[in-house]
C-alpha cells in the first residue's frame, strides 16, 4: 500500500467516525437551491427577466452557461449554438454551417445584441415546437441575450440593493471544442469573475465544467483558487472525460485532488420508481466520503424521472433521503419552499 493510499484509508475511517461528523451535524447543513438557466421554467432560460425571477424567488446560486462570441465576449447562453433560443435563422440566414446550426462563435458580440431570446424550441424532430410546452409562450416579450459580464452586474446589484448575499453557479461549456476553433474559453471567463471580485473559496461562488481535463487545468495551468465542481455524463466524452471511471471510488478520490465537488444527473444518484422499488447508489456516499459536495442535476416540475410523482417527492428524495448538498431545479421557487418547510421542521 502507498502512502498515499494509506492516507486515503485514514482519511476516510476518520470522515466515517461518528466524532468526525455527527449526523446531526449533517442534517443542519443548508441545501442549496441553484436555479438552473434562472427561473426557467417561468421564464426563457438564461435572459436577465429569469435570473432577476430566480433571485426573487431565494434562490441561493444562480447559474450561467457560458460560451464565446466571435470577439472572445463571454456570453450567457446554454448551447454554443443558437437557433433553439433565438430568431438568428430568420436575422442571418446563410450565417449557418454546413450541419445547418448558427454557432455563438460565428457572431459579435454587436450581432448577438440583434437577436431576440425565445423560449426554447425543437430545431430536428418536431421542428419549431416547444420542448415544454406548458411554459413561457414562444415569441412573445422581448428578450435579449446577455454577456457575463452584465449578468454579474445584474446580480452583485440586486446584492447590493437587497442586502442578500446570492451566488454564482459559472459552468464552462466545452472548453475543448472553443479550442478547435481557436478560442481560450476559460481564461476569458476566470478574466472577468476575477475583474468582480470572485476569486478564491471565500467568494460566493463556483464554477461546473464537464471536461476533468480542463478542471485539472483550470487549477495547475491557470492557477484558479475558486471551488470548481465537476459535472458527470455518461460514458467516455470526446475530451477525453471517463465519465463511468469518475463516478467509482478510484475516481472520486481522482476528482477530489483538483475538484471541490460533483454534479451528477437525477439517474446517477436514484432510480426506479415506487412500484418496482428505488435504488439509491453509493455515489452520494463515496464522494462525501472523499470531501466532495454533490449537486444533482435537473429537477423540473415538467420533466420528472420515473422515481419521483411531484417535485418536492424528487427533492426529498435527493436532499433528503440520499442527502445532496443542493440541486439545480428550473422551479428555484418550489425549491427554497421545500428546503424552508424542511428546515422549519427541524428546528420549528
Ligand atoms: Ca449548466
Amino acid at each position: 500500500m502507498t502512502i498515499r493510499n494509506l492516507l486515503t484509508v485514514l482519511i476516510a475511517v476518520a470522515w466515517l467516525s461518528p466524532a468526525a461528523v455527527s449526523h446531526a451535524q449533517a442534517a443542519a447543513r443548508h441545501k442549496m437551491i441553484i436555479a438552473h438557466r434562472g427561473a426557467s421554467g417561468y421564464l426563457p432560460e438564461h435572459t436577465l427577466p429569469a435570473k432577476a425571477m430566480a433571485y426573487a424567488m431565494g434562490a441561493d446560486f444562480l447559474e450561467q452557461d457560458v460560451v464565446l462570441s466571435k470577439d472572445g465576449i463571454p456570453m450567457v447562453l446554454h448551447d454554443h449554438q443558437l437557433d433553439a433560443v433565438t430568431d438568428v435563422a430568420t436575422r442571418f440566414p446563410g450565417r449557418q454551417r454546413a450541419d445547418q446550426r448558427f454557432y455563438v462563435i460565428d457572431f459579435t458580440l454587436a450581432e448577438l445584441k440583434t437577436l431576440r431570446v425565445t423560449e426554447r424550441f425543437h430545431v430536428r424532430h418536431n421542428f419549431g415546437q416547444p420542448v415544454y410546452p406548458k411554459r413561457f409562450p414562444m415569441g412573445k416579450s422581448s428578450f435579449q441575450i446577455s454577456t457575463l459580464e452584465e449578468e454579474l452586474q445584474m446580480i452583485q446589484g440586486l446584492n447590493q440593493s437587497t442586502g442578500r448575499d446570492v451566488g454564482l453557479s459559472v459552468e464552462i461549456k466545452r472548453p475543448a471544442w472553443h479550442r478547435k476553433q481557436g478560442q481560450d474559453i476559460s481564461t476569458g471567463v476566470l478574466e472577468v469573475l476575477a475583474r468582480y471580485g470572485y476569486k478564491n473559496k471565500n467568494d460566493h461562488f463556483h464554477l461546473q465544467c464537464f471536461e476533468f481535463p480542463e478542471i485539472k487545468r483550470i487549477r495547475n495551468e491557470l492557477g484558479f483558487q475558486g471551488a470548481i465542481f465537476q459535472c458527470l455524463g455518461d460514458k467516455v466524452a470526446a475530451d477525453g472525460t471517463d465519465h463511468e471511471f469518475l463516478k467509482t471510488a478510484e475516481g472520486l478520490a481522482e476528482l477530489a485532488k483538483f475538484a471541490d465537488g460533483i454534479a451528477p444527473a437525477v439517474k446517477h444518484v436514484v432510480t426506479g420508481d415506487k412500484e418496482s422499488g428505488l435504488k439509491f447508489s453509493n455515489l452520494i456516499k463515496l464522494a462525501h466520503e472523499r470531501g466532495l459536495k454533490v449537486f444533482p442535476y435537473t429537477c423540473r416540475a415538467d420533466e420528472l424521472p420515473p422515481c419521483a410523482a411531484t417535485l418536492e417527492e424528487l427533492f426529498d428524495l435527493l436532499l433528503i433521503r440520499a442527502d445532496a448538498d443542493g440541486v439545480f431545479t428550473d422551479f428555484p421557487d418550489r425549491g427554497a419552499a421545500f428546503v424552508r418547510s424542511h428546515e422549519e421542521a427541524k428546528h420549528p
